[in-house]
This record gives C-alpha cells, structure tokens and sequence, in this order.
C-alpha cells in the first residue's frame, strides 16, 4: 500500500491500479495477438471445480476453448487468466453443471454471471432475438415516416 509519513497515499493508491490495469491490459494484448481472438471482455472471473470435473476422459472445455487458456496441467483442467476472453466456450460444452463458473463484465458496467450450458444457450437465444428485433425495427417505417411517406392515409 502507497505510504507517505504514515499517512495512506490515495493519489498514489489510484495512479497504482491505473498502471496495474494498463500492464495487465499490455499483457492480455501480447498473449492474444498469436491467437487472433479479440479482447471482448477484459474483466471476468472464472474457476473450475476439481471435484466434480470428469477429468481426464473429458477435456472438452480445454478442445474447445478458442485462446487455449484452457490445459491438462498436474492431474486436473487448469487455466491461464490472463488468456481467458469469457466467452463460455467452455461452458457450453461442459457436461457438469456449475463446474465451471464465470462472471463477466461489460463496458457499460452489466455483470453477466454463467455456470450452466442452458444458461449460455438462453443467453445466445435471447441476444438473436434481439438482433432480428433491431434488424426489422431498422427497415420499418415509424409512424410518422409513415405519414409523411403516404399522407393519404393520415385521418382527417
Ligand atoms: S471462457 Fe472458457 S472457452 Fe472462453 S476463453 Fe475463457 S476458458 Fe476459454
Ligand atoms: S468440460 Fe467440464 S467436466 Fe469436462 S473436463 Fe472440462 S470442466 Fe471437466
């Protein structure tokens, strides 16, 4: 913790996490670049529950996985964070509910929270649907485009 004359340092508190954030952010940036996967969320959680992982004669988060943050290291599924983009990959493809948890968070603050495959397939469902949503929403007339396209119609 920054220091001065024992007092506690919050400009050097704050210029602290900012460097550490960018370092990390550098360092995130390194590591992917090979991959070519895009950086979408840079700040997540996620674990894997040793106990109830099949193990061995599993392995499909880490065959799945698109950065391979995901490897077989002493005996259990391990994770390297700084190459996990949260994309719930693995998740989607784990047999065991709540194995894998993962908690991200957009740029606009929302946190987003999955431990269960149906739960990213709901997730998948419900962003399409908002996509075909804004997609007719974007080619139809508003009410008064309407009016303004045909005036005919408007009522008298
Ligand atoms: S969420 Fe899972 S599949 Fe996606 S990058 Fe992270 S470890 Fe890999
Ligand atoms: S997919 Fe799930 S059960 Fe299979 S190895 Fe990965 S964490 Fe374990």
């Amino acid at each position: 913790m920054s220091q001065k004359n024992g007092s506690v340092d919050i400009f050097g508190l704050l210029t602290e996490d900012t460097n550490v954030n960018s370092e990390k952010k550098k360092r995130r940036e390194a590591l992917l670049a090979p991959t070519g996967v895009k950086d979408v969320f840079q700040d997540g959680k996620i674990s894997i529950n040793s106990y109830t992982c099949l193990g061995v004669q599993c392995k499909e988060c880490i065959k799945v996985c698109p950065t391979t943050a995901l490897y077989w290291g002493g005996g259990k599924v391990a994770i390297i964070e700084d190459l996990c983009v949260y994309c719930g990959a693995c998740i989607l493809n784990c047999q065991v509910d709540d194995c894998i948890k993962m908690e991200r968070t957009r740029k606009d603050g929302r946190v987003e929270k999955f431990s269960k495959s149906k739960e990213i397939l709901l997730f998948q469902k419900k962003a399409n649907t908002n996509k075909r949503v804004q997609r007719v929403q974007s080619v139809m007339l508003k009410p008064q485009d309407y009016y303004t396209k045909y005036p005919k119609t408007r009522q008298k």
